[in-house]
């Protein structure tokens, strides 16, 4: 499938292959009037050109949103991981930096994505020659800088995403009148946001009823510890093994009627086939497109509260603007904090007053943002 252009982009949509293990990639920039276009590198068996431009569009506003010099980008590598060994992911890596160096750093700041993370941030820089080329990079990787300055890494194991995702969460309950105290939710996917979104909602007091990964879905309705989700994740690799609990079909998950439905895996969760089976009363996005457009529309008309993702998830290329300015991570989870929770107030507010679904209200600003910018350079 082509990618269709707008008046914001995308720029450019860069295609590589890897002959020897038979390797597709996409890099999509999709709008520098901001800044180098900033984004994750998705690894997956499943990855389209089509969904990395969708991702792409999603950066330019999310940066924008979030008020940081940045553009928007995202990148895809269309390989099954689990297939690789270390070494040959290091090799995909390394020939992605490669191949993509001629636009990055000075176009495409690359970051972590599902299934990348720091580790993957140092092979790409390395292989990139230039700190500055990606971010979420380990927090022993430090340069000393002409004039003595020092930068280090801020990788996004640090949580600032799944830490602005459940910040999200706690001001969307109380502005819709409930306490987080006696709220449940249900979380899709226990990766690096699912796990923080879990951490920091168990700490708020919020019952967790139902967590999913890869392999299926948990739940039990008196609460799921996060605490004894992640040894059972990290000693048997799933959460499915959790025996406090009882192993419910995929589908079941976002038909539950919890207060809060966090998506914080894969794409298009919510779709046609389920959207008017959701149950929760809040929905706040801790994946990238867990569904379409016309599908939050038809949450928003059912009076369901959805936080988009350029709001919920903006945590993490939050981190990546501190990593650039060398902030500590403590200041960087302040920044996260005070961005977030200030454009979730302004959106639901904004939304209440105009009738607007909270989305439209983020785009506006966005595109007004980037307007204002004027076209990007040529
Ligand atoms: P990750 O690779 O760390 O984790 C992905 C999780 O999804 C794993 O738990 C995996 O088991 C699970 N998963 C895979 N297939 C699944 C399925 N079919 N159903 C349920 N779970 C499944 O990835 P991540 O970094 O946590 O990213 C998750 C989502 O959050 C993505 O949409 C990503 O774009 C978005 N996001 C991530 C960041 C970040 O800082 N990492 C920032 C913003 C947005």
């Amino acid at each position: 499938m082509s990618v269709a252009g707008d008046i914001l982009g995308p720029e450019y949509v860069v295609k590589v292959y890897k002959p020897d293990s038979s390797v597709w990639a996409f890099l999509v920039i999709d709008n520098t009037a901001l800044g180098p276009g900033k984004g994750g590198i998705r690894m997956t068996s499943t990855v389209t050109e089509d969904e990395v431009a969708r991702l792409a569009r999603v950066m330019t506003f999310k940066t924008a949103i979030a008020g940081i010099p940045f553009g928007g980008a995202k990148a895809g590598i269309c390989v099954d991981p689990s297939s690789l060994t270390g070494r040959e992911r290091r090799a995909v890596i390394e020939w992605f930096a490669r191949m993509v160096k001629p636009l990055s750093p000075r176009r495409y700041i690359a970051g972590p994505d599902i299934n990348t993370g720091e580790r993957e941030m140092l092979w790409y820089v390395t292989a990139n020659g230039s700190w500055r080329s990606a971010t979420g990079k380990p927090v022993d990787y430090c340069m000393k800088l002409y004039g003595g300055h020092q930068r280090c890494g801020i990788p996004h194991e640090f949580g600032s995403t799944g830490f602005g995702v459940a910040e999200s969460v706690r001001l969307a309950l109380a502005l819709s009148g409930l306490d987080a105290k006696t709220a449940t939710a249900a979380v899709d996917g226990f990766g690096n946001v699912g796990t923080f979104v879990c951490k920091y909602l168990d700490a708020m007091g919020v019952r967790i009823v139902a967590v999913s990964d890869s392999k299926g879905v948990v739940m039990n309705d008196s609460g799921l510890p996060y605490k004894d989700l992640m040894k059972v994740k990290k000693k048997t690799g799933s959460v499915v093994n959790y025996e406090g609990g009882a192993v419910i079909e995929r589908a079941v998950l976002f038909e539950l009627p919890v207060d809060v439905l966090i998506p914080a895996a894969m794409p298009d969760v919510i779709h046609g086939e389920n959207v008017d089976r959701v149950g929760a009363k809040i929905v706040v996005e801790g994946a990238n497109i867990p569904m379409k457009d016309e599908f939050e529309e038809r949450l928003h008309r059912r009076g369901v509260l959805v936080i988009p993702d350029v709001v919920a998830n903006a945590g993490g290329v939050i981190s990546s603007y501190a990593e650039y300015r060398g902030y500590n991570p403590k200041k960087m989870l302040t920044l996260v904090e005070r961005k977030v929770t200030g454009n979730v107030r302004f959106v639901v507010t904004e939304s209440d007053a105009t009738g607007e679904k909270p989305r439209d209200v983020a785009v506006k600003m966005a595109i007004e943002r980037i307007r204002k910018k004027g076209v990007p350079n040529g």
